[in-house]
């Protein structure tokens, strides 16, 4: 499906947002990331699934505090997507929240030769249309101050 950029933000390609995950994708709106969390286990589970993957209980997301450390990245320089820019950085990073929870996301904002694995970052959200859906797409930087 093609995406629409608002202002000016490069379209981001991501992947198919059903009933599971579409809270993850749309839960910005107010600046909040919010990941599902199983109260049973006490944990936070990601990505989002239907239920909990250890007690299969029922998960609701809860807002995070946005905070991260970078845990692994890579640059892509080939532009195999005429509408995504080069280059930009694909990386894995950890949530504050708990040990392994991890996401994939983009980083912005950061020269990558200035990114260094275990650095401080912040998430952010960009805006974007898909379809009849608004979402606003985690991406990562480094806090600003
Ligand atoms: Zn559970």
């Amino acid at each position: 499906m093609t995406q629409t950029p608002i202002s000016g933000i490069p379209p981001r390609i991501l992947p198919e947002i059903d009933d599971t995950a579409r809270q993850y994708w749309t839960a910005g709106a107010d600046g909040q990331l919010r990941i599902a969390f199983c109260a049973a286990c006490a944990r936070h589970v990601h990505p989002p699934r239907p239920r909990c993957p250890d007690c299969a209980g029922i998960l609701e997301f809860r807002v995070v505090s946005g905070d991260a450390t970078l845990f692994t990245y890579t640059v892509a320089y080939q532009q195999f997507n005429p509408s995504v820019p080069t280059p930009f950085v694909i990386a894995l990073v950890e949530l504050a929240e708990q040990p392994g929870l991890r996401l994939v996301t983009n980083i912005v904002d950061c020269d990558p030769e200035a990114l260094v694995c275990g650095m401080a970052l912040r998430v952010r959200f960009e805006e974007q249309r898909r379809g009849d859906t608004t979402v606003f797409v985690p991406v990562f930087a480094p806090p600003l101050t």
